[in-house]
């Protein structure tokens, strides 16, 4: 495994490996990884005759300076588990490989950054509206300008992202459909911890006393689905509602159902449409997320 950090040393290594007719996987990440990319990292392997693990902690993408600042940030450790599965290629760049200042400097002004569309009239709909959208503004222009950046960088054959940013993945299959990059984008599935919490970079901030309460969250979602079959979507909010408020060091910033494909909030469950139950909420200072389709 080689560990690169500049992006013309990365495209060397790529160029001979695609000139050799090598396919290219890849795996965008902000690192402080745990088993829940490694399946990311173990998918493209299984798919790809190179992977490719970038880790980069996106300063555009978060709304709040001291959840940027208290990011973790682990690449010796990374570093070892990506060895440990033969991922072949680390990109671990600096700030100032990926952006211009003039860039940073918009990031710093609140100032919405569109350039990343190359100029094309990109349109996310609602998909940049609802749920962690309302909740984090500039949040997903963020994400569509770094892995935009990335996958022009790295131009893989295919790319590989976690249903557990559910809304998120639905913005990459939009953005790489309006930008007519050649990626095929593949879903891997939310990998938890025993307790049913879904795994996240974050978890490790959580005290002692709230990763105990932490299962609340999974075990909220997970009854939903059960009683999907009998009570109205009004009612399973309702429920999840009071369930997360049983628990005072729990702030729920919200609960929805929606459809899992335009993401759009429905209102009653049909039974040709598939639904995606998702939640947002603080837990003491860590803003954790979670979803179960339904
Ligand atoms: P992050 O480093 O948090 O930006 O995540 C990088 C990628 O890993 C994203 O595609 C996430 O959706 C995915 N991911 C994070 N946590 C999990 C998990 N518990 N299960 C599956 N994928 C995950």
């Amino acid at each position: 495994m080689i560990i690169i950090n500049h992006i013309q040393e990365l495209q060397h290594h790529l160029n001979i490996a695609k000139s050799n007719g090598k396919t290219i996987g890849f795996v965008p990440t902000m690192g402080a990884l745990h088993q829940g990319h490694i399946e990311l990292v173990k998918k493209s392997i299984s798919e790809n005759n190179i992977t490719v693990c970038s880790i980069f902690v996106n300063p555009t993408q978060f709304n709040d300076l001291s959840d940027l600042e208290k990011y973790p940030r682990t690449l010796e450790n990374d570093s070892k588990l990506l060895a440990a599965v033969n991922c072949n290629i680390v990109f671990a760049p600096e700030i100032m490989e990926m952006y211009t200042q003039k860039e940073l400097d918009l990031k710093i002004k609140n100032i919405e950054d569109k350039s990343w569309t190359d100029g094309k009239a990109v349109d996310f709909g609602i998909l940049d509206k609802v749920m962690e959208g309302a909740q984090r503004p500039g949040h997903f222009n963020g994400v569509a300008q770094v892995v935009s950046k990335l996958f022009r960088i790295v131009q893989p054959n295919k790319a590989y992202f976690g249903q557990k940013d559910f809304q998120q993945l639905a913005i990459i299959r939009s953005m790489t459909k309006q930008l007519e990059m050649p990626i095929e984008i593949i879903a891997c599935a939310i990998v938890r911890e025993a307790d049913g919490l879904a795994m996240s970079s974050r978890n490790v901030r959580l005290t002692e006393k709230e990763r105990s309460i932490a299962p609340l969250i999974y075990k909220t979602l997970s009854a939903v689905k059960e009683k999907a079959h009998t009570l109205s979507v009004t009612e399973l909010k309702s429920f999840a509602e009071k369930q997360i408020a049983t628990e005072p060091l729990m702030q729920l910033e919200y609960f929805e159902i929606a459809n899992a494909e335009t993401l759009e909030i429905i209102t009653e469950l049909k039974s040709n449409t598939t639904a995606v139950a998702c939640i947002a909420l603080k837990l003491g200072n860590v803003r954790l997320i979670d979803n179960v389709v339904i």
